[in-house]
C-alpha cells in the first residue's frame, strides 16, 4: 500500500478559515444542509454531523490584548491502523481501497456502532437511516483521477492531495511541525501545525481504545475457538462412540415414565 497510498497533508499555517473546503465537500458528496444556529462564533456548524464530513475548528488565542484564531480542518484520517475497521463486525461495511481510503458501505452497515467507541478521533456520525457515515476522501473522484473536492476547492493550498510519502516529504523540507506521520501507522491525514496537537483539539498520542483489542484480539478468537472446540468434542464424540440410538431414548422414555 505504501506506494500507492494516497493522502492530505493538512497545512494549518496557510488556512484562512474561508470553509470553502466544507462547502465543496457537501456540494459533491450531494449533502443536506444543517440547520444550524448563531452562538457568538465564526465557527459553524459546531461539531460534524451525518451532513458535514469536514469542517473547520475555529481555536481562539489571546494574542496581546488581541484575539488569534488556529484554524483546524476535522475529518476522517483514513488511518493506517483503522480503529473501526478493527471493530466493525459487518464484514464490507467498513473496507480500505487500494489508495489507502477508508471507505463504507451504508447496505453493509448493521448500524451496531461499535466503529463510534473504537475511533480515536471521535468521528463516524449516523444519519436518520442509522447508518455510518463520514468523509470518504472522495473515492469516486480519486478513483478518476480527480483531486477530492476540499483540496480542489481550498484557495490557499492548505489541503493538498497526492501520493502520502510525498506529501511528508515535502513538509519535513520544508521544517513543518507534522502530525500523524506515523501514530496508527501513519494517518492518511497529516498536519503541519503551528502549536502542540492538544491546541488544535487532537490527542497528543492518538490510539485505540485497550478494550477494542481485547475485544477483537483476544475475546472474539477465544470465542471461535470454543466454537470448534464444541465442533471438534461433537465430532469425535460421534466418530468414536457412534451416533446417539433411537432404541436408547425409547427406552429413556420408557423408564422415566415407570
Ligand atoms: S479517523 Fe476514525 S473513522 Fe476515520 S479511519 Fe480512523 S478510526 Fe476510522
Ligand atoms: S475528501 Fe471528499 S468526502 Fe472527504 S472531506 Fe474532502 S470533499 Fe469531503
Ligand atoms: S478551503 Fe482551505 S483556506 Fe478555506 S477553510 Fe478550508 S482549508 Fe482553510
Amino acid at each position: 500500500m505504501a506506494e500507492t497510498r494516497k493522502g492530505f497533508l493538512i497545512d494549518t499555517t496557510r488556512c484562512i478559515g474561508c470553509r470553502s473546503c466544507q462547502v465543496a465537500c457537501k456540494q459533491w458528496n450531494k449533502l443536506e444542509a444543517d440547520k444550524t444556529a448563531n452562538q457568538g462564533s465564526f465557527e459553524n456548524p459546531r461539531d460534524l454531523t451525518p451532513n458535514l464530513y469536514n469542517r473547520i475548528r475555529f481555536v481562539e488565542q489571546a494574542d496581546s490584548g488581541s484575539v488569534k484564531w488556529l484554524f483546524m480542518n476535522e475529518r476522517c484520517m483514513h488511518c493506517g491502523d483503522a480503529g473501526c475497521m478493527k471493530v466493525c463486525p459487518s464484514p464490507g461495511a467498513l473496507y480500505r481501497t487500494k489508495e489507502g481510503i477508508v471507505a463504507f458501505n451504508r447496505e453493509k452497515c448493521i448500524s451496531c456502532k461499535y466503529c463510534v467507541s473504537a475511533c480515536p478521533f471521535n468521528i463516524p456520525r449516523y444519519g436518520t437511516d442509522d447508518k455510518v457515515s463520514k468523509c470518504n476522501l472522495c473515492g469516486d473522484r480519486v478513483a478518476g483521477g480527480m483531486p477530492p473536492a476540499c483540496a480542489k476547492a481550498c484557495p490557499t493550498q492548505s489541503i493538498q492531495f497526492g501520493n502520502r510519502a510525498e506529501l511528508v516529504a515535502r513538509a519535513k523540507a520544508a521544517k513543518k511541525s507534522i502530525y500523524g506521520e506515523s501514530d496508527l501507522m501513519g494517518l492518511g491525514v497529516v498536519y503541519a501545525l503551528e502549536g502542540k496537537p492538544e491546541e488544535y483539539g487532537l490527542p497528543a498520542k492518538p490510539s485505540i481504545p485497550v478494550s477494542i483489542f481485547l475485544w477483537k484480539d483476544v475475546i472474539k478468537p477465544l470465542g471461535i475457538l470454543g466454537f470448534w472446540g464444541s465442533v471438534g468434542a461433537m465430532l469425535l464424540h460421534y466418530v468414536t462412540i457412534g451416533p446417539k440410538k433411537l432404541d436408547d431414548e425409547t427406552n429413556n422414555k420408557e423408564e422415566s415414565h415407570e
